[in-house]
Formats: structure tokens, sequence, C-alpha cells
């Protein structure tokens, strides 16, 4: 009987979805980036649980690329919609929030 002392078992490589931040260009693992939608109705909305139907986009959770990201066009072009003045503070309100704490 012969035993074996090492066997290597081939562990699956597991497809991590991976996404552009709009803002620097770094590609993060999909969960790692917040997922904006231009939802149905014309808004752009931020999708929290990635359930969201629509063209996304992703930014970094970092206040950096999210300024980059609404000052500019970016996120215009990514997401092939017009940005409101009314949505755009919407979302730099949602960013302040969550990324800049308690300002
Ligand atoms: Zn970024």
């Amino acid at each position: 009987m012969r035993m074996k002392s090492t066997s290597f078992h081939s562990v699956p490589i597991k497809h991590i979805p991976r996404r552009t931040c709009l803002a620097c260009r770094q590609v993060k693992a999909k969960r790692e980036l917040i997922r904006l939608v231009h939802a149905p109705d014309g808004n752009i909305e931020i999708d929290t649980n990635g359930k969201k139907r629509g063209r996304g986009a992703y930014l970094c959770p970092v206040w950096e690329c999210w300024e980059t990201g609404l000052k500019g066009n970016r996120l215009e072009y990514a997401l092939r919609s017009h940005l409101t003045p009314d949505n755009r503070e919407q979302l730099m309100k949602y960013a302040k929030d969550l990324l800049k704490g308690a300002n």
C-alpha cells in the first residue's frame, strides 16, 4: 500500500466579477464598488443591493472618485444619460453622507 504524502486538489478558481471605477479607472471587485444605475424613469440612482435594472456605472466608495465622477461629465458619459442639477445634488448628498461621515 502506497501513501501519497501530498495530494493536490485542484481548487476551482472563483470567478470574481470586476468593474472599473469611472473616475479613477481602477479595476476592482464588483462588490467593492458602488453601482449607479440609469433608471427607466431617467433618474440616476444608487443601486445598493445590485439588483436594479438598467445601465450601470461604478464608483469607488471614495469621496474623491465621486467628486471626480459627478463634477465632470464622466458619469453622464458612462450612463449615456443626462444628469439634472437636482440629480447631481442628490448623488453628491448621498456621497457626502456615506463617505464623509457626519458632516
Ligand atoms: Zn475610483
